[in-house]
């Protein structure tokens, strides 16, 4: 992520930003441009309106401060418009929970617009297109308990909101023995599999991906059978970015995916405050900052970037107490699997 400051009086802002704290000007964001923008009251008395970039209709009620830059019925930013179904927003603590949810799906379409991924930039509900449900358990009077499986199914992708609830989210971090579980991660890996069906599901593209990831036609649910009866692959650090990715090709495909997101991601972030940590050794050569993280097309740079600034993250983190920053390791296994996703994004292939 970028830095952003506000154009009215020059005081630092941050992505989530609706208002400046310094000179209380009304902010929203502007994805087409990548820009935080002052926008007139939309409740002004006098009626004024900010005639081309509106604010997103969520910006009250779940604090969008994205703008709605396509003209559409709902009034919906372009994050989101791609949200079909919501939890009952009744329920004070469904509606917090979903708008936790939104801000970290905000962060993804932050990376997709970035990365030039195709994106709808109008309400497009179609079978096989990108749509969010994020919806909570249904308890019913009988006692029985309707369970939201989180998932992806034909561009459909679903969250379950309990996960916007830290505690919960960290019981089941802890139950499935993962050393990082976020929103954000979620977010990445599901779009993955979206990216799957569009983008390496295709003759020239799906040899490649067989011959990184392995065979994806053996069959999925058994698969998942056999990892949650067995635990994962032995050795699987060798070859898998996370336990989880053992379990089939498809989610080995999405968990590399959500990786390289969080690779550019935190590259970008990292050179926006002046994180650019130098080798130790004696002549080595220093380490200019990349330009721009999203479009950098040698992939090896990224990595050879990307490893010493987590290092120094995790250092700082251990200064503090907390976890790992990043607790993962780059085998050259999954180094040449990200390096498959990095052409698949670049080339669209
Ligand atoms: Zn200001
Ligand atoms: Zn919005
Ligand atoms: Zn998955």
């Amino acid at each position: 992520m970028r830095r952003f400051s506000c154009p009215e009086c020059g005081s630092q802002v941050h992505f989530d930003n609706s208002r400046c704290e310094a000179c209380s000007s009304s902010l929203g964001y502007a994805a087409s441009i990548d820009q935080v923008l002052v926008v007139p009251g939309h409740t002004d008395s006098a009626g004024t309106v900010a005639p081309e970039h509106l604010f997103c209709a969520n910006r009250d009620l779940i604090g969008c401060n994205w703008l709605q830059e396509t003209p559409n019925a709902a009034g919906l930013c372009q994050s989101c418009l791609h949200t079909v179904k919501i939890p009952d927003i009744t329920d004070p603590e469904k509606l917090l929970r979903w708008g936790r949810l939104e801000r970290a799906k905000r962060r993804l379409f932050y990376a997709l617009i970035k990365f030039n991924l195709p994106l709808a930039i109008e309400a497009d509900y179609s079978e096989g297109s990108l749509r969010f449900e994020l919806l909570g358990d249904e308890f019913h009077p009988d006692g029985m308990k309707k369970r939201v499986m989180t998932g992806h199914d034909d561009g459909l992708i679903t969250i379950n909101i309990a996960e916007a609830d830290d505690a919960i989210r960290e019981k089941n971090r802890t139950a499935m023995g993962e050393p990082y579980r976020t929103l954000i991660g979620h977010f990445r890996h599901e779009v993955g599999h979206y990216y799957w069906d569009k983008l390496v599901d295709q003759a020239g593209v799906i040899e490649m991906f067989r011959a990184c990831f392995g065979d994806e036609r053996r069959d999925y649910s058994d698969s998942l059978k056999h990892y949650y009866a067995n635990g994962p692959a032995q050795n699987w650090t060798n070859s898998y970015v996370s336990a989880y990715a053992s379990a089939h090709p498809w989610e080995d495909f999405a968990e590399t995916w959500a990786h390289y997101f969080h690779m550019v991601g935190g590259l970008e972030t990292a050179y926006a405050y002046g994180l650019n940590p130098q080798p130790l050794q004696d002549g080595a050569l220093p380490l200019v900052q990349l330009a721009d993280p999203y479009h950098v097309v040698d992939f090896d740079q990224l990595v050879e970037h990307w490893v010493p600034i987590t290092v120094a993250m995790n250092a700082m983190n251990r200064s503090m107490g907390n976890r790992d920053y990043y607790p993962f390791v780059l085998s050259l296994d999954i180094s040449e699997k990200m390096k498959f996703i990095h052409r698949v994004i670049k080339d669209h292939l």
